[in-house]
């Protein structure tokens, strides 16, 4: 193992090193077949023994119930914020529920297909919370319901999703699971349609994953481009079109990856769930403890996986960048809109980097304080 610094970036992001030598190991000559595979046919053997492995093992991870179809896709999941509208709505109305950034850009493009309403929305307190679902006024007539269940640059995670039912909505749950998406289990119980783009924490931009539920396909708006109706892409085994076969390929690393994962007694997403929840309790109890750094999300709606921090004076912050950067410590910067320093700690990132993290604002802050 090579020694490299730590990336805090929001995404593209950090990825297992482990994974990352498996695949430069392979990139000239996979497995004895002679090509790369970036250079394979998506319809050879090679490839689809590497994508059928690659969704037998998220079905592992995630244990996602059989009923349930897994799509490899593209355009991202901004893309999706036009697709989803297109498959589930019916040119009905969808209820939105703003917590950040990304859901409000969601129901924005959503408003081009479907009548939408959102149904509970924190722009009140700047993106800090987490409605509480009893408040979320629900109508018996949306197709579904859209969730972001971690807002990447705000900060905001959902900890348990809303059980709609329990709510009197019959709707399906649709969740933006793009930046905590295998990080902890997903109650299915609770969900219609899982969405994400991979490059947080799955693997490189270019592949988008849909987990849906089998009865939500077959709705799609005539208008629909036949390469991202649902239905067509499920039936088609994600192969309508060329899938983003290399980014299918390292996703299914990190997926190994994961499974491989040990924590005492624990395995797999159980171990890399204890190691996040470790991870950000480090880095929290050190914000909250220093006297120096703020953050803003309450607590309980604080993200495992982004946390944006501020220093005293924003007149710190070049000084504070420049610092991580010879330490080791990069793409700390925070989102634009927020200002401020975010540090991403997705699935990769080990508890030695956020040590490392904490070891250095611990140090900034004596030196600045
Ligand atoms: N939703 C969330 C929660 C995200 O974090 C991002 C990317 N940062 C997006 C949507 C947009 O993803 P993409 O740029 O891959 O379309």
């Amino acid at each position: 193992m090579t020694t490299r610094p730590f990336n805090f970036s929001a995404g593209p992001a950090v990825l297992p090193e482990e994974v990352l030598a498996q695949a430069a190991a392979e990139m000239l000559d996979w497995q004895g077949s002679g090509m790369s595979v970036m250079e394979m046919s998506h319809r050879g053997k090679e490839f689809i023994s590497i994508a059928r492995r690659a969704e037998a093992d998220l079905r592992d991870i995630l244990a996602i119930p059989a009923n349930y179809k897994v799509l490899f896709m593209q355009g991202g999941a901004i893309a999706e914020n036009a697709i989803l509208p297109l498959n589930l709505s019916r040119g009905g109305r969808a209820d939105y529920v703003v917590t950040g950034s990304w859901s409000l850009k969601s129901q924005k493009e959503a408003r081009k297909y479907c009548d939408v309403s959102v149904v509970a929305t924190n722009e009140g307190d700047g993106h800090t919370t987490v409605p509480s679902p009893s408040t979320w006024a629900l109508s018996n007539q949306a197709a579904y319901v859209h969730v972001c269940s971690n807002e990447t640059i705000n900060g905001v995670e959902m900890h348990e999703l809303p059980d709609l039912k329990a709510l009197g909505s019959n709707a399906p749950l649709v969740i933006d699971c793009s930046s905590h998406i295998a990080s902890r289990p997903i109650d299915w119980s609770r969900v219609g349609v899982a969405y994400g783009g991979a490059q947080k924490n799955i693997g490189p931009a270019g592949l988008t994953l849909v987990i849906i539920r089998e009865d939500l396909l077959g709705h799609a708006l005539p208008v629909t481009p036949t390469a991202f109706d649902y239905k067509v892409v499920a039936d088609n085994d994600s192969m309508y079109n060329t899938p983003p076969t290399y980014a299918m390929y390292v996703a299914g690393l990190v997926f190994q990856w994961i499974q491989r994962q040990r924590e005492g007694e624990l395995s797999g997403l159980a171990a890399i769930e204890a190691r996040n929840v470790a991870k950000a309790r480090l880095l929290y109890e050190c914000f909250d403890t220093s006297g120096f750094y703020a953050t803003k999300v309450v607590p309980e709606a604080r993200s495992r996986m982004n946390v944006p921090f501020f220093l005293p004076s924003d007149s710190l912050n070049d000084a504070f960048l420049a610092g991580a950067k010879e330490r080791g410590l990069l793409q700390l910067k925070g989102h634009k809109s927020v200002g401020g320093m975010r540090a991403s700690i997705y699935n990769a990132m080990p508890l030695a980097g956020v040590q490392a993290l904490v070891d250095y604002l611990n140090d900034f802050a004596r030196r600045h304080g």
